[in-house]
């Protein structure tokens, strides 16, 4: 959508409708939480929280957090921390327990062995960390763009023997860049330079040394250059043979941490292999819409890409929280001399970048049937998607 009155309706495909999957008796689907202390883990609480198909009923940490109760250990963010949630003990990450449904904010540190540990044990791992992103058989998923590659899942029993499945999402960076990309794949996308200006909140908790941070760019965040040059082409990379083939766009990335609290801005020109005009640039960011719009998935926003047309827009204060930080926006978009074309895009790192994107792929696995809910059946029977 266009953030003024000019602005027209994305495409939604015809059959959209709420919340798709009919949960029996309003019975919601359990789910559990690895890395549940930190900064992603509190956001995956607040937004768990109030969701219609899903209720937290696990924790799981480090020995540091296990045994004590959630509401006893510091909590980060604004919104209360709901009472249920208080009250629940964290537990030690033993695969086998908790629910089949856990959602993963682990650190990389640990998050490779133990996230592989819970699907080999028939968990649904949904995991935010970077360890299992590349595997060829584990899907990278943004769903408006590469839903298809779910089915890479149907390697994992194959190769790795797992009985339940790993899902992942990209890079907190990453994620806006190829959902502007997946917009713009229609004019072929050829050559791409991106430079970050990522917020704080994307290292964690307690994160950057403050003295190090205020008022200041630091021109180096480690690894994250080669995550959105490499994860970007494999979500955009096409199904054949089984497995992906990665997307042949040339990607030049710098990264850097600036003193914002929420929300990474993007810098981003690219080289089309079509011609394009500004308004069909435009109207392919606005128009653009995939299949949780199509599905109505409950964290999926009506429009994934809203368009500005101020000159000093977007901002991470004043249009990071807005559509419930599952947007991406876009503005500036405009002539580059040396690519052809440049915009700049921002994203809410902790919500698309990671906690709601994992949320949407989570939605996405109950409503195409692989993790059953209580209403699965009477879903298939009704001939649901
Ligand atoms: P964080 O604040 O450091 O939280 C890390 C979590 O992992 C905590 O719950 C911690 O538990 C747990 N943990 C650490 N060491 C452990 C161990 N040895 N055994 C068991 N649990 C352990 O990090 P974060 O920013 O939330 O990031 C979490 C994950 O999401 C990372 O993989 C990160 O790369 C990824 N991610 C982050 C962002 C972002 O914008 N922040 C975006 C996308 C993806 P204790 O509290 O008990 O130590």
């Amino acid at each position: 959508m266009r953030d003024k009155s000019t602005s027209h309706s994305a495409k939604l495909p015809a059959n959209g409708k709420r919340h798709a999957v009919p949960l029996r008796g309003g019975q919601r689907i359990e789910v559990g939480l690895l890395g549940a202390t930190g900064a992603v883990g509190q956001h995956f609480v607040r937004l768990l929280a109030e969701h219609p198909w899903f209720r937290l009923t696990w924790l799981g940490a480090s020995e540091r957090s296990a045994g004590r109760r959630y509401g006893d250990l510091p909590w980060r963010l604004a919104a209360p921390l709901p009472e249920e949630i208080a009250r629940l003990a964290v537990e030690t990450l033993r695969a086998g327990s908790g629910p089949e449904l856990v959602f993963s904010a682990l650190d990389a540190g640990v998050a490779g062995e133990c996230e592989a540990e819970f699907a080999a044990r028939g968990h649904w791992v949904v995991s935010n960390a970077r360890n299992h992103r590349m595997e060829e058989c584990v899907p990278l998923v943004i769903p408006e763009v590469n839903a298809e590659h779910l089915g890479l899942v149907e390697r994992q029993r194959e190769e790795k023997g797992w009985r339940g499945g790993l899902v992942t999402n990209p890079n907190c960076a990453t994620v806006g860049l190829a959902m502007a990309l997946g917009a713009l794949r229609g004019f072929g996308p050829r050559r791409v330079v991106v430079t970050t200006f990522q917020a704080l909140s994307g290292a964690g908790y307690p994160g950057v040394a403050s003295l190090d941070a205020a008022a200041n760019v630091i021109p180096y965040i480690p690894g994250e250059e080669e995550k959105l040059e490499t994860e970007t082409q494999k979500i955009l990379g096409t199904i054949e043979g089984g497995g992906v083939r990665a997307h042949g766009v040339t990607i030049s990335a710098q990264t850097t941490r600036v003193p914002v609290l929420d929300g990474h801005t993007e810098a981003v020109s690219v080289e089309l292999e079509g011609a394009a005009t500004r308004e069909e640039l435009l109207e392919a960011f606005a128009g653009f819409a995939g299949e949780p719009q199509a599905l109505a998935l409950p964290s999926a926003p009506r429009h994934p890409i809203v368009v500005h047309e101020r000159a000093d827009r977007p901002q991470p204060r004043l249009d990071v929280e807005s559509h419930g930080g599952m947007a991406v926006h876009v503005g500036r978009v405009r002539p580059c001399p040396v690519l052809g074309w440049k915009f700049v895009l921002l994203s809410h790192n902790m919500v698309r970048g990671a906690a709601g994107a994992a949320l949407l792929n989570a939605e996405l696995l109950v409503a195409r049937g692989l993790v059953e809910s209580p209403g699965t059946e009477e879903y298939a029977a009704a001939g649901g998607d």
